[in-house]
């Protein structure tokens, strides 16, 4: 993506055209949280993702974990649309909610460990269902198979993106954009600034076989038929694994290689598997991930970092991490706000989290829901409070919505921020 000025005469015939209160970019999580949240609010939102299909990496990347919403010690950290999530993840099973997760476990037994959070399996196929029925029920006006391809800026204030799709050129403007992209390209594209990560590849794909099938039989479970390989990196160890080597996901071709990387890693499974002669029969790939399988990209550097400070003022939502139990991170409201940038917000994976078991948190589904949430209730606040300056909206004012289960249904005004 790239910076546009709105010149009037390369746009003077967009091939579509489309206004909106709030444009969201990118349909993972995150943007379908956000989307969500402002349009149960009264918003017209508009939400655009390149795919054509709901939910980012926990669907097309093939993600099949729903990360825990407790602390691992028996106390619920996040409720709210991430919750909804979850529940709509696991609503058609596979997958429930561990009904022992309450359960105080002072064991050290890894089986214990696992049951005992508030977390579970899904099926990325079913989550992508259940969310484009969450996206139709809060009228959401979704559009697939179109990439934003500029973000267009005023004086320093978002105005719109121009997007690429099959009708051709067009522009798609809102008084307040949500980047969702996961690796913040609207904003990058906007010259706001940003911190590089990195990620080992962790190829996660779908695997048939005839074990899964007979052990699914024998235990009357079908959420075993098929069996989730993961390859490569194990992102749950807390030391990095300097054996597999570290990808770059914000280059164009790097992003290109590390997909032929992965389908290449898969295969590999497949030729060292069997002896030519050997004729029993073969385990065989089902689903290949269609997004890149990498973690922490890119973020922004933000207004504020989640960073480990305690009993912020700034802070909005607790985020639980997901490696140790125990551990929750306070996310300020400016870690989704891009520093010197009016009109914008990001959400997911692309928050300012300080780099390593911060930013390890913040990218969790849940998480990136929540700051899906948060980022949705800020930008209703801002339109409400006539202004675009984000950073202006008091953090405590978008806790309190946060807490509050019940979502004002008419709490738009009739009021137009410039
Ligand atoms: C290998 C791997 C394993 C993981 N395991 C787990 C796990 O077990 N549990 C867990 O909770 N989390 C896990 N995660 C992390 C988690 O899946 C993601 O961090 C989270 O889903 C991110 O959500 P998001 O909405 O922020 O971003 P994304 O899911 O990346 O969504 C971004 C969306 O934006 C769209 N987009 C991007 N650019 C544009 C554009 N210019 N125009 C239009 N659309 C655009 C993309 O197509 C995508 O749909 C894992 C991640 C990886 C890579």
């Amino acid at each position: 993506m790239s910076a546009g000025k709105n010149n009037r005469t390369e746009n003077a015939n967009p091939a579509f055209e489309r206004v909106a209160d709030i444009l969201v970019v990118g349909g993972g999580v995150a943007g379908i949280a956000a989307a969500v949240q402002c349009a149960r609010s009264g918003w017209d939102v508009v939400l655009l993702e390149k795919t054509i299909l709901p939910g980012g990496l926990a669907t097309l990347g093939l993600v099949n974990v729903f990360l825990p919403l407790c602390d691992g010690e028996g106390n619920q950290v996040l409720g709210g649309i991430a919750e909804e999530f979850f529940n709509a993840a696991v609503n058609l099973g596979p997958g429930v909610i561990p009904p022992n997760w309450r359960k105080k476990n002072k064991e050290n037994s890894k089986a214990k460990r696992k049951i005992c959070r508030f977390a579970s399996e899904f099926s990325p196929a079913t989550f992508a269902l259940a969310l484009e029925s969450i996206l139709d029920q809060a009228g959401v006006d979704v559009w697939y198979d179109t990439v934003a391809t500029e973000t267009i800026v005023e004086n320093n204030t978002t105005r719109g993106v121009k997007a690429f799709n099959k009708s051709g050129n067009g522009i798609l403007s809102a008084k307040i954009i949500v980047d969702a992209t996961g690796d913040a390209d609207v904003a990058r594209a906007a010259g706001c600034a940003m911190v590089d990560g990195q990620s080992e590849l962790s190829p996660w794909f779908l695997e048939a076989s005839l074990d899964s099938a007979r052990k699914a039989a024998s235990l009357n479970a079908p959420e075993l038929l098929a069996k989730m390989v993961r390859l490569g990196a194990d992102s749950s160890s807390t030391e990095p694994n300097f054996s597999i080597p570290a990808w770059r996901g914000i280059d164009g071709k790097i992003v290109s290689e590390s997909a032929r990387e992965t389908r290449r890693l898969i295969m590999q499974r497949y030729l060292n598997s069997k002896q030519p002669q050997d004729t029993s029969p073969r385990n065989f790939p089902l689903a290949l991930p269609t997004l890149p399988q990498l973690r922490t990209t890119r973020r922004i550097k933000g207004l504020a970092t989640m960073d480990g400070t305690k009993n912020r003022q700034d802070r909005v939502a607790f985020i639980p991490d997901w490696k140790r139990r125990g551990i929750v991170w306070e996310m300020p409201l400016g870690a989704l706000i891009p520093e010197r940038l009016d009109g914008i917000l990001v959400a997911g994976r692309c928050v300012s989290a300080k780099n390593g078991d911060a930013w390890e948190a913040a990218r969790s589904i849940p998480a990136a829901a929540t700051t899906g949430q948060i980022a949705g209730i800020a930008a209703s606040l801002a339109l409400q409070n006539n202004t675009l300056s984000i950073g202006k909206i008091p953090p405590q004012s978008v806790e309190k919505l946060m807490r509050s289960p019940q979502i004002a249904k008419n709490d738009k005004k009739n009021k137009t921020p410039h």
